[in-house]
């Protein structure tokens, strides 16, 4: 009873391999994995979790899907937050938000803390520091230094924009690990686009590796829409298998949504 949202978990089932590409991200990750698997191994050396992992780079790239893998992989309950969510509210709310988050983690640990645009909680602190998002932001920081490191909470915070972020969050112990998430590259799109097609039927005229030279430019999110677009195109034309053409219908539909600005024109 009286659960604000933010205290909502799921356990994921979602692994690495559901994440294609970014084998170097994923390595890294492997060890914070590990680190929440196997948390007596690393006491005994003396080695400390980490805490805060920030993942930064442009939209739909996988970030929120790389974690809820590592929540996935490690069994652990899987908070997912938006930073804009906290700074709306009336004062004072945010930051109880945070400390209600936290909380609840902690007695759930396991557990992975996903915030999603971080920037709207953690850009760089006003001189006039005495608002919403800064008191969101001071508790946050009180968080990340309040819970040890054996509560195996790890949390993942998400931007855009790194650069607008308050230099406090970045500091050792806090979110002191970055990953860059880009857009894929011609291999990572194939392999984006394998996982996207793997439950579908296809004609053999579909060729994954030519698709993934035609999406120059593109997202993860932007590969699995043109997935999921053939599909509905291959329905609607009471065909048994998407073919190579409902490939490229798709892919001219995505590229027209992105040109349009506006889609309300439409
Ligand atoms: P945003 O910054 O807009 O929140 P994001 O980086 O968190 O975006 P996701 O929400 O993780 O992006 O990605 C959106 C969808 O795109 C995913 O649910 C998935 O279907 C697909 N996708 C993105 N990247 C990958 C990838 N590397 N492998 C497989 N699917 C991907």
């Amino acid at each position: 009873k009286d659960q604000s949202p933010n205290e909502f978990f799921t356990k994921p089932k979602t692994t690495f391999e559901d994440v294609a590409g970014l084998g170097e991200v994923k390595e890294e990750l492997i060890e914070v994995i590990d680190f929440i698997n196997s948390p007596e191994k690393y006491k005994k050396m003396g080695a400390k979790i980490p805490k805060g992992i920030l993942f930064h780079g442009p939209p739909g790239t996988g970030k929120t899907l790389l974690a809820s893998a590592v929540a996935g992989e490690t069994k652990s309950s899987f908070f997912s937050v938006s930073g804009s969510e906290f700074v709306e509210k009336y004062v004072g709310v945010g930051a109880k938000r945070i400390r209600t988050l936290f909380e609840k983690a902690k007695k759930e640990s396991p557990s992975v803390i996903f915030i999603d645009e971080i920037d709207a909680i953690g850009a760089k602190r006003s001189i006039d520091s005495n608002n919403e998002k800064d008191q969101t932001l001071n508790q946050l920081l009180v968080e990340l230094d309040g819970f040890n490191t054996d509560q195996s909470v790890v949390v993942i915070g998400a931007t855009n924009r790194l650069d607008l972020l308050d230099e406090a969050l970045l500091r050792p112990g806090r979110f002191d690990r970055h990953m860059f998430i880009g857009n894929p590259n011609v291999k990572a799109r194939e392999e984006i686009l394998k996982v996207h097609t793997q439950n579908k039927p296809l004609e053999p005229d579909v060729v994954i590796k030519d698709l993934a030279k035609k999406t120059h430019g593109m997202s993860g999110a932007h590969l699995s829409s043109i997935a999921n677009e053939a599909a509905i195109i291959a329905v609607r034309e009471n065909k048994e298998k998407i073919s190579a053409h409902h490939f490229d219908c798709a892919i001219e539909r995505v590229i027209a949504g992105l040109q349009v600005k506006n889609p309300s024109i439409l």
